[in-house]
């Protein structure tokens, strides 16, 4: 994997900030009827994933691609790590 910060597929930057990802999470909460855990349930997962080696730039799921301070959001939504989801 190349240590650029920029993504491989489509050269934008990778790195997203705390304030770009509640505004992308804001976006998709106003076109969609999002279920979302209770607060104990996100800081439980994203905990997770802050620890996981599968995770990216501090916000990527290498297994998905997936935002994971918006991904451990969702109620209907699973870590997919191989054979053996961590949450
Ligand atoms: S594999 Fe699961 S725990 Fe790891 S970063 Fe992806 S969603 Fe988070």
């Amino acid at each position: 994997m190349s240590n650029s910060n920029k993504c491989e597929a489509c050269s934008v930057s990778v790195h997203l900030t705390q304030e770009e990802i509640d505004k992308l999470f804001g976006k998709m909460a106003r076109v969609r009827d999002i279920k979302t855990v209770s607060e104990d349930e996100y800081k439980k997962r994203i905990n997770i994933c802050m620890n996981c080696e599968s995770l990216l730039y501090n916000t990527t799921c290498r297994h998905c691609g997936c935002i994971v301070q918006i991904k451990a959001k969702l109620q209907n939504s699973a870590c997919p790590y191989p054979y053996k989801p961590k949450w």
